[in-house]
């Protein structure tokens, strides 16, 4: 095929086989010796946007992508790149890059969130916002896939030039922004705080209150309720489906909890009270440990008054690595991206791994969990219940009714249990693991709408 002339070409020769006498710009060499590590991060097993691409290519060959469609969806719609002045508390005037990715909206309003932080580039955005272009897909949202970020330490500034800073980012991507084209939500470093912030800014410009033009609000100014454990909710129904489907029972299965923030806690406290035992959790300060299950309601109450883990005394302490490779049946990787690797797949010992965390497993491990027969729900699905309910949140708003949280609830339950089974049939019928599957279900109904909207002029 055509196309896959495309793909070998993207293989890069083995990292390993540099040596001081090659040129400097032999992409054999270590990236930090070839220019700024950020340019470089191409070349690395971790790199989102690798990691993101190569899946996609594995998919787009099972699914017979038509050359030209193939081309189309490698490619971003649109890129943004503005330079935001602020005029900072001590007088001075600082100016900061933003970035806004619209990857592809050919099924709905771009949907993605904004993220304050040093490590923002346009590679990193252009890979998050084709990822959010399949998971909207791979649930089936008429929604298209977004990112936007800004390059700052937002700890190192104040309310008022945070403030100055988004309104400013606002304005700057004014154009694509809208209910109808472009819809931010939180991301690293954002918050409730930070989206009121962007809908008051984007209202001013348009004359009226726009609640739809972002997600991730708060509730009194049209969030939906349950938003804020929507994701932890998906993690714990699809975990459910996925030991049904293995024929386990979730009553005293046993848990591993990377990452207790906001999706770690709340999936290790739905799936205790469904009936699993979630023996270990961490955090940044570490893991904890107790084969008797950990109390997750008392965890939870420690990280609200200890703003972290560290000092739980319900459990022995483990690091972060050891507990990714305990004797459980479900590990929930749900703190950062690339933990999962070619250097401990083989190490992991769960049958179950529901992906909460966006990327926790490289693309190098995909194999060597297949091997050992583990079960893996793929970020792309797994995690997929909170930008589900930021579409119930959208759809509220846009029709000024608001729904109970058991509504909320059940129509996650809902979406969650039918993508599952749809991603859970595809893998059966073409023998490949779930995240292939997930990938064929959300390219090939991007696909669909391309092929039937054609190309304009
Ligand atoms: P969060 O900031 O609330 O929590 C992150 C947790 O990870 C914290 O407990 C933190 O201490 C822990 N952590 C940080 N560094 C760690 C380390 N080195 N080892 C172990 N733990 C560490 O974030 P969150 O909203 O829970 O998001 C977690 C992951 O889920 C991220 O990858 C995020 O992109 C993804 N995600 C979140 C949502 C959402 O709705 N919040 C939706 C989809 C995907």
């Amino acid at each position: 095929m055509q196309h896959w002339a495309l793909v070998s070409r993207r293989t890069h020769p083995p990292i390993r086989a540099w040596s001081d006498t090659c040129m400097a710009t032999d992409l054999r060499l270590p990236t930090d010796k070839i220019v700024r590590p950020d340019k470089d991060r191409f070349l690395d097993e971790v790199n989102p946007f690798e990691a993101m691409m190569s899946r996609f290519d594995r998919a787009a060959e099972l699914l017979d992508l038509e050359p030209g469609l193939y081309k189309v969806l490698r490619h971003p719609e649109k890129q943004i790149i503005i330079s935001i002045p602020v005029m900072m508390d001590n007088g001075e005037v600082e100016v900061f890059e933003g970035i806004r990715v619209l990857y592809n909206t050919s099924r709905g309003p771009a949907k993605g969130g904004i993220r304050f932080d040093m490590a923002v580039n346009l590679e990193e955005v252009k890979a998050l916002a084709a990822w959010m272009t399949w998971k909207c897909a791979v649930v089936n949202l008429p929604f298209g896939g977004a990112k936007g970020g800004v390059v700052c330490d937002p700890s190192k500034l104040s309310m008022g030039e945070l403030e100055r800073l988004t309104r400013r980012y606002t304005a700057g991507i004014m154009s694509t922004l809208g209910p109808d084209s472009d819809v931010p939500a939180p991301d690293v470093n954002t918050n409730e705080r930070v989206m009121a912030w962007v809908m008051d800014t984007y209202s001013m410009r348009v004359g009226h209150t726009v609640t739809a033009v972002v997600t991730g609000k708060p509730v009194e100014m049209g969030g939906s309720l349950g938003r804020r454990e929507a994701t932890g909710r998906g993690c714990m129904i699809v975990t459910k489906e996925a030991l049904r489907h293995l024929g386990l029972e979730i009553k005293g299965a046993t848990v591993a909890v990377q990452g207790f923030g906001n999706v770690g806690s709340v999936a290790a406290d739905l799936l205790t009270k469904a009936g699993a035992k979630v023996v270990a959790i961490s955090d940044k300060s570490g893991g904890y440990h107790n084969p008797s299950g950990i109390n997750i309601p008392a965890a939870i109450a420690h990280v609200q008054t200890h703003r972290g883990l560290d000092g739980f005394k319900g459990a022995s302490a483990l690091s972060n690595d050891e507990l990714l490779t305990l004797d459980v049946d479900v590990l929930v990787p749900a703190a950062l991206e690339n933990v999962i690797t070619s250097r401990n797949a083989a190490k992991i010992r769960a049958k179950v791994i529901c992906e909460g965390a966006n990327g926790p497993t490289t693309a190098g491990a995909d194999s060597i969990l297949d091997e050992k027969g583990i079960f893996v729900i793929p970020d792309i699905l797994a995690n997929a219940g909170g930008v589900t309910v930021s579409y119930f949140e959208w759809v509220q708003d846009r029709g000024g009714y608001f729904w109970t949280e058991d509504v909320v609830n059940e129509r996650l339950t809902d979406i969650m249990c039918r993508s599952f089974a749809e991603v859970l049939k595809l893998s059966s019928q073409h023998k490949v693991n779930m995240r292939t599957a997930a990938y064929m279900v959300s390219i090939s109904r991007v696909a669909t709408v391309h092929r039937l909207r054609g190309i304009y002029a």
